[in-house]
């Protein structure tokens, strides 16, 4: 059931699409050649620009693939579409039946077609606000971003001196002081996390929990998203973590974080695709432009970065 629901919500980035290329489906089964590119040209994307790539299809004429089943064709619609995956869409799609051809590209892409932790590919672009780190992609274990910049001390409440990258860092300042005047009261409790703190991180909580346990709720070493000093985990005056989603500080971060270029990462509708039980303090930075198209169709956030890495 959760998986349903959960699928309901990331779905809502593809209702546009959806709406707009109602046949879709039929052209599964109809002879896709010169038309192909065209149909999916109409698509109108989240922000009715052309910019957007999960809805910014390409304009290859595939009338140039004569021998392509009509199902492939479908996939190849997508400007994310990757030739080397073919055959797990393929294949992803026979065992998903009810999904789009786009969301077989998105999913297959993420890697869901594979347990978590399994077929892991190495991050080429780690210094990118868009970098994309889950289970399924790691990051070099001596990966640092060169720009971090501690966070002054009235930003922050913890233990240890906290560090972000310095286009976060100064985005997150902007939103704490509008959040100050509105009375909110949002503090650092976490940051940038290098790979052994990472280590000596997980393997506590392993030892205390049990790895399954420990996986739904914490990253293993190279695959936090922690790493890439673009993630705050946030808190008020008195509640952290668990605690945090029952504070006014947490409605007001639903309602503005993105106009600062922050989303909330771990969603209970994302669950099924990041492996992460959700969490209201962890917020990730993408940016102004990406936030707000993130919040605005609800989509979970992995399924949207990974068309751009
Ligand atoms: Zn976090």
């Amino acid at each position: 059931m959760k998986k349903n629901i959960l699928r309901n919500a990331s779905i809502l980035f593809l209702s546009v699409f959806v709406t707009s290329c109602s046949n879709n489906q039929e052209s599964y089964n109809s002879s896709i050649t010169s038309t192909n590119s065209m149909q999916y040209n109409n698509t109108t994307s989240f922000d009715g620009t052309s910019q957007n790539a999960i809805t910014n299809q390409s304009t290859n004429d595939n009338t140039s693939i004569g021998n392509v089943s009509d199902e492939l064709s479908s996939f190849m619609a997508f400007s994310f579409f990757k030739s080397e995956k073919a055959d797990d869409y393929i294949e992803y799609q026979s065992k998903n039946p009810d999904f789009t051809a786009e969301e077989v590209v998105t999913y297959v892409n993420l890697g869901l077609n594979h347990d978590f932790y399994t077929n892991i590919e190495e991050i080429e672009n780690p210094d990118s606000t868009l970098v994309l780190s889950n289970k399924y992609r790691i990051l070099p274990k001596d990966y640092e971003p060169a720009d971090l910049e501690l966070i002054p001390e009235k930003y922050s409440k913890s233990w240890r001196d906290l560090y972000l990258r310095k286009e976060a860092l100064d985005a997150f300042i902007k939103m704490c002081d509008a959040a100050k005047a509105d009375g909110m009261n949002i503090y650092a409790a976490s940051a940038y996390r290098s790979y052994d703190y990472q280590v000596t991180l997980y393997n506590n909580y392993v030892e205390s929990d049990g790895q399954e346990e420990a996986d739904t709720y914490s990253s293993r070493p190279g695959h936090s998203e922690h790493q890439t000093g673009l993630v705050i985990d946030i808190r008020n005056e008195d509640k952290d973590y668990d605690g945090f989603g029952s504070t006014a500080e947490y409605q007001w971060i639903l309602k503005n974080a993105h106009k600062y270029g922050f989303v909330v990462h771990y969603t209970e509708e994302g669950e099924w695709i990041t492996g992460f039980m959700k969490e209201e303090w962890h917020i990730r930075y993408i940016g102004i432009e990406h936030a707000e198209k993130v919040v605005e169709n609800n989509l979970v956030l992995d399924a949207y970065l990974i068309q751009f890495n």
